[in-house]
């Protein structure tokens, strides 16, 4: 398969880089390895993408995906394997076999929840341990769940699950939230949410499915049992660059290192959304680097005619 652009993730860095780049009237073809939309996707309530005062995530990666179709963008599933990108090909191959060669690529692989790695997580996982509210929230209907981290995702997850749950537990390894001031108020002030803080999970219980928490009081070094239906885990994302390893300059934690313009170590070679090195992981900052990376990618392609 021949393309201008190759796009390898379909959340909004790479659905706007599309948009861009189709609407450039260059070949784009954007593999997705799995929902369309990315974290976006299994997001709640949006309500700092300027231009929605409230958007549920599902409602806006469908709009994104209907205008990436529209300007021609060819969207495909599949696993990306294997990134060849130097002066003899620019090309990424599938789990399937399949080989996209373009002349430019574009990566937003985006990032993945990390896990907890405690006894238990991965063997409930589906049967009360959740990394999506939105997905299984509804699943938790006057039951009480936990939820573990600090950030923008667990408070504001926490305060969706409030909308099922009989009540919800933060469970942070700190006394200091570490997401935005605006969604700390309103946390604090909602009669439905609790905070534990300075305290770890160490172990999952339960039998078919969660029934309780082991916890650790980090300062003290107490441990308690906290009953629990479930437990939703939000503490930070890994980036997907697994198949960039030896290709791409990642840094020390796995995130492509860009320039301003978002072109990767490698030439031919720009990086968008959340899986590049950058200070802020936001929809509307991955919606930047895109638009950023298409109009770099084109004037790559320009370069290689001159
Ligand atoms: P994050 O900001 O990296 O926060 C991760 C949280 O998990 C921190 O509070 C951290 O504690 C805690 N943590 C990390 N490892 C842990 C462990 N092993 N055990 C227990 N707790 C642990 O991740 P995020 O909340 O998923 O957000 C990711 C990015 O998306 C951020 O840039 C965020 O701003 C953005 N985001 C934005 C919005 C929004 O603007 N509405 C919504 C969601 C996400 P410490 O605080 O002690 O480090």
């Amino acid at each position: 398969m021949l393309a201008d652009v190759v796009i390898i993730g379909g959340g909004p860095a790479g659905l706007t880089a599309g948009i861009y780049t189709s609407r450039a009237k260059l070949k784009t073809v954007l593999v997705e390895k799995g929902l369309m939309g990315g974290q976006v996707a299994n997001t709640a309530k949006i309500e700092n993408y300027p231009g929605f005062e409230e958007i549920m995530g599902p409602d806006l990666v469908e709009k994104m995906v209907a205008q990436a179709r529209h300007f021609g963008v060819e969207i495909m599933s599949g696993d990306v394997v294997e990134v060849c990108n130097s002066e003899l090909c620019r090309s990424v191959t599938l789990e399937d076999g399949t080989v996209i060669n373009a002349r430019a690529m574009i990566v937003a692989s985006g990032a993945d929840p990390l896990k907890l790695k405690i006894p238990g997580e991965k063997a409930f996982m589906g049967r009360g341990v959740s990394y999506c509210a939105t997905c299984d929230g509804a699943f938790y209907r006057d039951l009480t769940v936990a939820v573990v981290g600090g950030g923008d995702s667990a408070v504001e997850e926490a305060m969706f699950l409030t909308k099922f749950a009989k009540e919800v537990v933060i469970i942070h390894r700190r006394d200091k939230l570490r997401a935005q001031k605006i969604i700390q108020e309103r946390a604090f002030a909602h009669e439905k949410l609790r905070f534990i803080w300075n305290t770890a999970v160490e172990k999952i219980n339960g039998e078919n499915f969660v029934t309780s928490l082991d916890l650790v009081n980090l300062n003290t070094g107490e441990k308690s049992n906290m009953p629990a239906d479930g437990i939703f885990i939000y503490v930070g994302n890994k980036p997907n660059t697994d198949f960039l390893k030896g290709v791409v300059a990642l840094d020390e934690s796995g995130y492509v290192i860009t320039t301003n313009e978002v072109e990767a170590s490698s030439p031919g070679m720009f990086a968008a959304g959340d899986v590049r090195r950058k200070l802020l992981r936001q929809i509307s900052t991955a919606v930047g680097d895109g638009a950023t990376a298409a109009v770099a990618a084109e004037k790559y392609i320009e370069s290689l005619h001159g």
